[in-house]
């Protein structure tokens, strides 16, 4: 089989692994004259997103779609009956040196489906990081998926020579992965994650202390997960749960979520149909409260009904709930007060603290400080005080949502 076939069929099984993105790590530049690529932005290298959040500048493939395990979402599964190929470490590194020469790509993501044993897949994959970095000297972004039952020898050179680890979580709920996954071990991969933790822990604590010579590098991008959203019956407040005891618990700069998609010969215990990809957006939305906006993972999703609502933003369906909370006075109101207004960025609100420090906030202002019109229900202004009735009003979310557009017609 060819080179470009294999390619065709491994980035093809790796497109339903959404931890990508290439945030977060140190800066390298090969300006020097030394060695070959960047993580810097504005060296050559196109950042691109996705809308849903997905980074599609990576070289995205699996090492092989052959997996000696039957996870029932996943489309490698062994009793899947698709085609199968494999890479040698040395394609997928010449693969990642002639895309990046060529400008297609900043990084390699590099994945597997596990042969053998986890101990051989992984020093397969640790082997391409290894020769991309100390072979071809490669200083662009590497994320490395990392095979939980993986000896502890080959995560600690992984995490040597990759920016970013990942192990997923696959599933919200621990009896799901029972159910879909039987092979594998929550226990083993929540292992694994607390040892990284500790791993990234002592490099950053090494790092901070060290005063002549560098301290060797582990993952300085830090590692990340994967939750399958979907493929089970949990609710959004039980995946919303699990990702912030994951991120408490090991520190994981990020959860991605990915919603199912249905896969060629499913199991009669998956859905049919995938979740909308909306509410996979929603709960981006919820996961970014979290981490920047100072709300508990407890209070996003409305108890009764446990799923976030799919026509409006989280933030707006928390701040319909508890409309006794404003309006808020802008003049007075704390840092953590004004993160929960509706249509407020954490950079709108530094705006907003650094003007109210030197002039009162009129509404006029409200354009110069980025601030939507359609906050005003929710805020007092020296200028301005919302009349009751808008705030207490049925229509108040309506003003938060894209206005209906006409559909073409084709002609
Ligand atoms: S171990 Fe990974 S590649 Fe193999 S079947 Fe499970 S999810 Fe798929």
């Amino acid at each position: 089989m060819d080179v470009q076939r294999k390619l065709e069929i491994l980035a093809d099984a790796a497109k339903y692994d959404a931890s990508c993105a290439s945030s977060g790590t140190e800066k390298r530049d090969s300006s020097d004259g030394k060695g070959l690529g960047s993580t810097a932005p504005g060296m050559g290298i196109c950042h691109s997103y996705a809308p849903d959040g997905r980074c599609i500048s990576l070289l995205k493939v699996l090492l092989t779609n052959a997996c000696n395990y039957d996870c029932l979402y996943c489309v490698n599964r062994t009793s899947s009956n698709v085609p199968r190929a494999r890479f040698t470490v040395d394609e997928v590194v010449k693969l990642t040196l002639d895309f990046y020469r060529r400008n297609y790509i900043e990084g390699l993501f590099l994945s597997s489906g596990i042969i053998r044993s986890a101990d051989y897949t992984m020093e397969q994959v640790v082997s391409v990081a290894r020769k991309l970095r100390e072979e071809h000297h490669f200083r662009g972004y590497i994320h490395l998926k990392t095979i939980p039952e993986a000896d502890d020898a080959l995560i600690a050179e992984a995490g040597k020579y990759a920016d970013r680890l990942s192990i997923n979580i696959e599933m919200p709920l621990e009896n799901s992965l029972a159910k879909f996954a039987p092979e594998k071990d929550v226990r083993a991969i929540r292992r694994t994650m607390g040892r990284l933790r500790l791993k990234l822990d002592e490099a950053k604590e090494n790092a901070r202390t060290a005063t002549k010579t560098k301290p060797p590098r582990f993952a300085p991008a830090g590692q990340s997960t994967q939750m399958i959203i979907g493929a089970d019956a949990a609710d959004d407040k039980t995946i919303l749960d699990t990702s912030a005891n994951l991120y408490g618990s090991y520190r994981l700069k990020r959860v991605y979520y990915s919603a199912f998609s249905p896969i060629p010969d499913a199991s009669r215990a998956l859905p049919l149909v995938s979740p909308p990809l909306i509410r996979e957006h929603r709960l981006y939305q919820a996961d970014w409260l979290m981490r920047f906006y100072g709300f508990d993972a407890g209070e996003i999703v409305d108890e009764a009904a446990g799923m976030l609502p799919l026509d409006i933003d989280p933030k707006l369906a928390w701040a319909l709930r508890h409309r006794d909370r404003f309006p808020l006075d802008i003049a007075t109101a704390s840092r953590q007060e004004l993160l929960r207004v509706p249509g407020f960025g954490t950079k709108a609100v530094d705006r907003i603290i650094a003007t109210r420090r030197l002039t009162s906030i009129r509404v006029a202002d409200l354009a110069r400080l980025h601030i939507p019109q359609k906050a005003l229900p929710f805020i007092v202004l020296s200028d301005h005080r919302p009349p009751p009735h808008l705030l207490d009003g049925a229509g108040l979310a309506e003003r938060f949502k894209p206005k209906a557009t006409q559909l073409g017609f084709g002609f």
